[in-house]
C-alpha cells in the first residue's frame, strides 16, 4: 500500500511568472517514489546553459549512470532531455550526497523518467529510496533547485 501526497500547484510569481517545473502529485511506495511533473511550456527540454550550470554545481552528474538513445552516461543527453529527466538525476545526485553515511551501502538509487503528456508537459518520474523522508525533501531541494536555474537563465 502507497501513500499519495498532494502537492502543490504551480504557482504564479508576480503575477506572471510560473515555475519552470512543480510536483502535482507524489506517491511513496515500499521501495520507490513515483511522481508525476509538470513542466511549464518554455521548459519542456534542458538546454546547453542549462546544462553548464547543473554541472558546475553538480559535477558527478554527467557521470551518472544512464540507458539513453546516445550513450551510457547522463552526460550523454544532458544538454538535450528532458527535464523531468534532469530532475530524476538531481534528485539521486543529492540522495547519494547525503547518504554517505549509510548503513546499506549496496543500495543503488536508480530512477526512470516517462513523458505521460509530452505536449502538456507532464511527466512521471520514478525514483528507488530508502528513506521516504530524505526521498522527499531531495525532491522538494531539486525542484527548488532546478526552477532557480531556470528563472537565472530567463532573466539573461
Ligand atoms: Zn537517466
Amino acid at each position: 500500500m502507497g501513500m499519495r501526497a498532494n502537492s502543490q500547484q504551480c504557482s504564479v510569481r508576480n503575477g506572471q511568472r510560473r515555475d519552470a517545473l512543480c510536483v502535482r502529485s507524489i506517491e511513496v511506495k515500499r521501495d520507490r517514489m513515483v511522481c508525476l511533473v509538470q513542466v511549464c511550456d518554455r521548459w519542456h527540454y534542458t538546454t546547453s546553459k542549462l546544462a553548464a550550470l547543473a554541472c558546475k554545481e553538480y559535477p558527478h552528474m554527467p557521470f551518472h549512470t544512464c540507458v539513453n538513445s546516445h550513450g551510457s552516461t547522463f552526460g550523454d543527453v544532458i544538454k538535450h532531455t528532458s527535464i523531468p529527466h534532469l530532475l530524476e538525476h538531481l534528485v539521486i545526485d543529492l540522495l547519494v550526497q547525503r547518504n554517505v553515511d549509510r548503513s546499506n551501502r549496496s543500495f543503488v538509487f536508480a530512477g526512470t523518467t516517462e513523458w505521460i503528456d509530452e505536449g502538456h508537459g507532464t511527466a512521471q518520474v520514478q525514483i528507488k529510496i530508502q528513506d521516504d523522508i530524505k526521498a522527499l525533501q531531495a525532491l522538494k531541494d531539486a525542484v527548488a533547485i532546478i526552477n532557480n536555474w531556470c528563472r537565472q537563465l530567463s532573466n539573461d
